[in-house]
C-alpha cells in the first residue's frame, strides 16, 4: 500500500505499512504509538522551540495576560498589556492602579469590564492568600476570579515548566480531527493527550498543537496540501492531492 499524499516523503510507506498491517490488538496499538510519534517528530523539527504569541515579563503578567485573552487576540492583548505592565508589572500595583484605571487601560479589548474586575481581584488574592506570589497548582490557580482549567494549565507550563496540555478551540478541533485523543469536552481531550503524547514531547505538544491549528489545520478551511503531517491525519475530509 503506498502513501498518496503530496506531503508524503520517503519513508513513509513503511511507516503506512506499520499503521495498517497489524491485526492483533498488540500490534495495533504500536502502530498507533508510532504514528504519534511521528506526528509530533515532525511538529518539533519545523518549530523546536515553540512559544506562546502573548508578551509577559514574569509569571503574574503571564498570568494577567492569559486571562485578558479570553475571546480576543493575542496581538490585541498585548497591544493593551504594553502600556498596562509598563505600571503595574506585580499584584501591588495592579491593586494600586485600580478597576477604573484597569478598565480604560485594556478597553480595547472584548468583555474588558468583567477581565477589569477579575483581574483586580485576583491581584488582592494573590497578596492575601499566596505571598503575592503566582501559585504553582492547577486547584490554586483555579482558585482565582478569571481562570479556568486552560489558563491555569498555560501558566504552569509556560511560567513554571510543567508538562500540562492547555486546550484551546483550536488544539480541541485538530485532536479530534486528526485525530490524537478524541473528546466531547477540552478536559477529556486533555487527559487523552496526556496519556499517549511520548513523554519528551509533553512539555511543547499544546504549543505545537495550537500553532497547528491557528496556520495550517484551519477550522473553515485546512490547509492540508501544505500540511506535514497530512499523510498521518485520518480525518476523512482532508483535501489532500493524489499523486
Ligand atoms: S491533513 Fe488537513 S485536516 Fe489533516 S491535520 Fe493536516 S491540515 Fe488538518
Amino acid at each position: 500500500m503506498l502513501c498518496k499524499t503530496v506531503a508524503c516523503s520517503p519513508g513513509h510507506d513503511r511507516l503506512i505499512r506499520l499503521m495498517v498491517r497489524a491485526a492483533k490488538p498488540r500490534e495495533k496499538k504500536s502502530a498507533g504509538d508510532a504514528r504519534i510519534r511521528e506526528i509530533f517528530s515532525r511538529l518539533a523539527a519545523r518549530n523546536p522551540h515553540p512559544r506562546g504569541e502573548l508578551d509577559y515579563s514574569n509569571p503574574f503578567t503571564l498570568l494577567v495576560a492569559v486571562v485578558l485573552s479570553a475571546q480576543a487576540t493575542d496581538a490585541g492583548v498585548n497591544r493593551a498589556t504594553k502600556g498596562l505592565f509598563a505600571v503595574a508589572d506585580t499584584p501591588e500595583k495592579m491593586v494600586e492602579l485600580g478597576e477604573e484605571v484597569l478598565r480604560e487601560k485594556i478597553k480595547t479589548i472584548g468583555l474588558f469590564r468583567a477581565k477589569a474586575k477579575n483581574v483586580v481581584e485576583l491581584s488582592r488574592q494573590l497578596i492575601a492568600r499566596f505571598d503575592s506570589q503566582v501559585p504553582k497548582t492547577l486547584e490554586e490557580l483555579q482558585s482565582l476570579p478569571g481562570v479556568g482549567r486552560k489558563t491555569a494549565n498555560v501558566v504552569l507550563n509556560i511560567a513554571f515548566g510543567e508538562k500540562t496540555i492547555a486546550v484551546d478551540t483550536h488544539l480541541f478541533r485538530v485532536s479530534n480531527r486528526i485525530p490524537l485523543a478524541k473528546g466531547k469536552t477540552p478536559e477529556e481531550v486533555e487527559k487523552g493527550l496526556l496519556a499517549i503524547v511520548p513523554d519528551e514531547f509533553l512539555q511543547h505538544a499544546h504549543h505545537w498543537l495550537i500553532l497547528h491549528g491557528r496556520y495550517i489545520c484551519k477550522a473553515r478551511k485546512p490547509d492540508c496540501p501544505v500540511c506535514p503531517i497530512a499523510d498521518l491525519c485520518l480525518w476523512p475530509e482532508k483535501t489532500v492531492l493524489p499523486i
